[in-house]
């Protein structure tokens, strides 16, 4: 066991690079935390302060000190959107006959052109077209690109047409209620799921980082879920008990904080009729892209260390 853990921090840089580290550096299991190299600017206080010594300490760094090389860049968040479904797959089919596939699809490019206006983030989509993408493609397209924030956007529709409201999920083997059991199971049969790996040389070690790093993702999709449901009240017709969670395959990066946002349901006419509307989709936009500024305003993934 103990041999396992000292090789943690190769394992670590290879394996797990973004949100891992940071879990396990604020767990403080030493042993895995990885080398972090610290830019220190090495300038000799002491001959500067002789040769300049009728100048302001301002001028005489300014004059003496060597130009600063290699700063590290600010890391830039990357939000991966999901709108759901897609080409052969329409998704629900509204009350007078709308596609999911193609609400979703429209409120995910109005929400990254809000986003990408910010000048904070780099936002992709994970079908740039009318086109069907598995799953699994979608979360691995996330981890591809290192993601830190993956947002699924949906209508769905319910056998009872009379619900309408958005709401906002976070993944849980078991579904806050039967409604969302049922959604989840729909969106699933999409295709099957293979499950996020973690390449770790050994089972114990592979345990201990899984469960350190679900912990954490999960704490972090839930602050994000209650940020979007926050900015939706008051503007955004909200489902009964917004906040819900279920088994979505999208939603099972272990590393990766990740929501899925069901914007209403396109089996009620009223939210159909909204969802069609450039006005709504563009509110709900707005009010998404606040409540991520929100999220990584406080911390978010934004302080995820990069590898
Ligand atoms: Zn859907």
């Amino acid at each position: 066991m103990i041999d396992n853990l000292k090789n943690c921090n190769e394992i670590i840089k290879d394996s797990i690079p973004q949100i891992s580290r940071r879990i396990i550096l604020s767990a403080s299991v030493t042993l895995f935390v990885p080398s972090v190299a610290i830019a220190v600017d090495r300038v000799s206080q002491k001959s500067t302060i002789t040769k300049h010594v009728k100048t302001s300490t301002k001028q005489t760094v300014k004059s003496k000190a060597p130009a600063i090389v290699g700063r590290a860049r600010p890391h830039v968040p990357v939000i991966i959107l999901d709108p759901g479904h897609g080409g052969k797959d329409p998704g629900a089919v509204g009350y007078s006959g709308t596609y999911e596939k193609h609400v979703a699809y429209a409120t995910a490019v109005e929400l990254s052109k809000q986003l990408m206006r910010t000048g904070k983030y780099r936002v992709k989509l994970t079908r740039n077209s009318d086109k069907f993408v598995p799953l699994d493609g979608r979360v691995d397209f996330a981890q591809s690109n290192k993601a830190n924030l993956f947002v699924s956007m949906h209508a769905d529709a319910l056998n009872n047409h009379s619900i309408r409201g958005a709401s906002v999920y976070t993944l849980s083997n078991h579904a806050s209620d039967a409604q969302s059991a049922a959604l989840a199971s729909v969106e699933n049969n999409a295709d099957r799921y293979g499950g996020a790996n973690v390449h770790v040389a050994s089972p114990a070690v592979q345990k201990i980082l899984a469960s350190l790093v679900k912990l954490e993702t999960k704490k972090e999709s839930v602050a994000m879920a209650r940020n979007i449901v926050s900015s939706f009240h008051s503007r955004v017709s909200l489902l009964q008990n917004p906040k819900r969670y279920a088994a979505f395959v999208v939603l099972k990066s272990i590393n990766i904080p990740s929501i899925l946002v069901e914007m209403g349901f396109m089996s009620n006419r009223v939210d159909e009729e909204a969802l069609k509307r450039a006005a709504y989709r563009s509110l709900i936009a707005s009010s998404m892209c606040q409540a991520i500024d929100r999220y990584f305003a406080i911390g978010g993934s934004v302080t995820h260390l990069t590898g």
